[in-house]
């Protein structure tokens, strides 16, 4: 029967298939854990090992003059109360940062 011999033939064809994706895909994650790992060392990303772990942030000083109070690195190295009190165009000036393009415009976001 035809149809017999073509439904022998897509099996061995998706064995065939998945064996390939099979050994390509082992062999991508392969190159991608041994890249990740630069040769050796053991993937540290999560988990226990992880280097980033328990880590002190990096300390950064607030950009504005006579500023004792420590910076904080998501607002821009301002430490929370300048980085309130501050507009964006006086903490850019105190970065020593160009004004952005259509600035002068206000806020108003081109679409
Ligand atoms: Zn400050």
């Amino acid at each position: 029967m035809l149809e017999e011999r073509v439904r022998a033939l897509a099996a061995r064809l998706t064995d065939e298939l998945v064996r390939a994706v099979r050994e390509s895909l082992a062999s991508e994650v392969e190159a991608l854990v041994r890249a990740a790992t630069r040769g050796g060392a053991r993937l540290r990303l999560g988990g226990p090992g992880d280097a980033r772990i328990g880590k002190q942030p990096v300390p950064v000083r607030c950009p504005v003059p006579g500023c004792t109070s420590p910076g904080v690195r998501a607002r821009r190295n301002f430490c929370p109360e300048h980085g309130a009190a501050l507009t964006d165009a006086e903490r850019r000036a105190l970065r020593g940062e160009a004004a952005p393009r259509g600035a002068s415009r206000g806020r108003k976001r081109a679409r």
